[in-house]
């Protein structure tokens, strides 16, 4: 196909628009030469996202008593966890919801809405750099990390593809995690002033009781402030499928919200006791003589890691894999309850130099996993946190997690 469009050169006569899949450059570090024809020709470059938002509403809404709704969720880190939570919540809620993106279902594939509907949108910096239309009614933006930096030719790049979906369409209401400079710029920029609600910022790393909307968690502990007043608390600590500092700030981004859709604190808090985690993400898959096993393999990079390692104490830590851009510099610090590394993937000797931790290069997930069950004691937890990508030996970071998992299975017998 590419050597023909290419070979062909006018063979973009007759189209509309190109719809380019997230896995294809657009930019940077090359564009597709199909892009490339395209652009040449003038031929508009779109996605599916940019689709579905062009096409969501219809005529015969009008029957509705409430107006569907588009949620959708951006940021480095927590962008499924949290998708998922409000999609959960919204059901338990008894709200009818349908949830898609970059978390399994695609956007084309959604049923047309039903009256009152919320439809929950993972969307990635891929999928909102290129979509031409983008138009929630609620955006949520998480987090921002380093990742993907040669996709959006760096931080910078990577930073504006996110906001776009603030931008583009102005969304009646922003949920904005403000740990990060960039978190709190875009807040800013997005109100009209210090008690303008219809951003709500949210945190993980301080209290937040300005004039404003806001939720923030501290010791576990969610907190909802407005007009500088209390309105509601959550215990967090002993939600089973939220483990960790990362987690809460999922659960606040989720509860913000949720309250933005109009739901009630208490509604909210049951629906995350019920709420049973995503695999691949700080899920508990096996607990054995005090010994916990933990596969949070979608660690595919730094940060998301270092979150992980620090949800738990007394660490025998799987790491390793396809190193990201940036290095492990960012672990710095972050390896405080690790007991001990156990690193595989192809590079593992380069990988464990780099940690400031006690390692055994292991290389394999089968040794990685009996060393570690061979050495813990209880009370101390087996983690799978890569740090890393798992492509140099794993399709995916499913497969990595499932075989985790299976040799967890066989090392216990
Ligand atoms: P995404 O869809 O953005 O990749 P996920 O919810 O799938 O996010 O989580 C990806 C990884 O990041 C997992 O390792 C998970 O434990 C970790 N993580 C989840 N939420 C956060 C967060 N808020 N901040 C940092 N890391 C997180």
């Amino acid at each position: 196909m590419t050597a023909w469009i290419c070979a062909k050169g006018g063979g973009f006569t007759d189209i509309a628009r190109l719809i380019v899949s997230p896995g294809i450059p657009h930019l940077y570090p090359a564009p597709n030469p199909v892009v490339v024809a395209a652009l040449a020709a003038g031929v508009p470059v779109d996605n599916d996202i940019g689709l579905f938002f062009q096409s969501f509403s219809s005529s015969d809404w009008y029957r509705f008593d409430s107006t569907p709704r588009v949620v959708a969720v951006t940021g480095s880190n927590g962008k499924s966890t949290t998708s998922a939570l409000i999609h959960h919540i919204l059901e338990e809620a008894g709200r009818p919801a349908q949830l898609a993106g970059n978390i399994g279902r695609g956007v084309l594939d959604l049923e047309p809405p039903v009256d009152g509907e919320v439809v929950v949108l993972e969307l990635s910096s891929y999928q909102t750099d290129l979509a031409r239309s983008l138009t929630p009614d609620i955006a949520v933006f998480t987090n921002l990390s380093p990742d993907h930096l040669d996709r959006h030719h760096g931080m910078g790049g990577y930073f504006a593809a996110k906001r776009r979906l603030f931008a583009e369409g102005g969304p009646d209401r922003a949920v904005v995690g403000v740990d990060e400079i960039e978190g709190r710029f875009l807040a800013g920029q997005l109100s009209e002033g210090p008690g303008d609600d219809r951003v709500i910022r949210v945190s993980v790393a301080r209290k937040l009781t300005g004039p404003g909307w806001q939720v923030f968690a501290r010791k576990g502990f969610l907190a909802e402030f407005r007009k500088g007043k209390q309105v509601a608390a959550i215990d967090l600590r002993e939600i089973g499928g939220l483990p960790g500092e990362h987690n809460h700030q999922n659960a606040c981004a989720a509860y913000a919200t949720c309250r933005a859709l109009g739901l009630a604190p208490k509604v909210i808090e049951k629906a995350f006791n019920s709420f049973a985690g995503l695999p691949h993400r700080s899920q508990t898959i096996a607990e054995v003589d005090g010994v916990r096993f933990v596969n949070d393999s979608k660690a595919t990079n730094v940060d998301s890691a270092a979150k992980a390692l620090a949800a738990f104490q007394n660490i025998r830590w799987i790491c390793g894999g396809l190193e990201k851009d940036g290095g492990l510099s960012g672990l710095a610090g972050a390896t405080g309850a690790v007991r001990k590394a156990y690193v595989i993937g192809r590079e593992a000797a380069a990988f464990a130099m780099q940690l400031e931790v006690e390692a055994e290069v292991c290389g394999t997930m089968e040794l990685a996993v009996a060393r570690a069950v061979e050495e813990a004691e209880p009370g101390d937890v087996v983690l799978l946190a890569p740090a890393a990508a798992s492509f140099d030996q794993y399709d995916s970071f499913e497969r990595r997690g499932e075989d985790f998992a299976a040799e967890v299975r066989k090392a216990l017998g």
